[in-house]
């Protein structure tokens, strides 16, 4: 799912409350329940990976610029919430896909190229443990509902979606 469409529920979540841990944590959850909408883009990785810099750039940029027109709508229309508190949600908000990023570059530039640092990482912090739990989680909320969309379908999903959680925003 598009990580703008993650930030605009932590902005929702930041609109209602104060306080930067709950925000924080509200936001993970967000992400989660988020990801359960079958939203087609199940191929999207592999996609980019063909052509990784061009197409990464591509959609990036497509990401940010969707983030960049959720927060000067709200900015305009709606009632912006304390900056750190929006600060805390949207991270939280996007956090899975984070780490399940920073996992992917773990295991295609570190364990490949540096197998015996990785080795020492893991045993110092059992760093891929946690990558490994977090990857079944965010997995099986992924695959909670057992449908796969094709990818035009799943586009057309996450424009609803998105144009919902817009609408929260400007009436909070
Ligand atoms: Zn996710």
């Amino acid at each position: 799912m598009f990580l703008s469409t993650h930030a605009l529920a932590g902005i929702i979540i930041s609109q209602h409350f104060t306080n930067v841990p709950v925000a924080l944590g509200l936001g993970v959850l967000s992400h989660y329940i988020l990801d359960m909408i079958p939203h087609g883009d199940e191929r999207l990785g592999a996609w980019v990976k063909e052509k990784f810099i061009r197409r990464f750039a591509l959609t990036f940029l497509t990401d940010l610029g969707f983030l960049a027109l959720f927060v000067y709508t709200v900015h305009v229309t709606g009632d912006w919430p304390l900056p750190n508190v929006a600060l805390a949600a949207i991270v939280g908000a996007v956090l899975p896909d984070l780490i399940w990023a920073v996992y992917d570059a773990y295991r295609v530039l570190l364990i490949k190229h540096f197998p015996r640092a990785t080795k020492i990482i893991q045993d110092v912090t059992r760093l891929e443990s946690f990558f490994n739990h977090h990857e079944r989680l965010h997995r099986w909320f992924h695959a909670y509902i057992e449908k796969r969309l094709t990818f035009k379908v799943g586009l057309a999903v996450q424009v609803i979606l998105a144009g919902g959680l817009l609408y929260l925003s400007v009436h909070p």
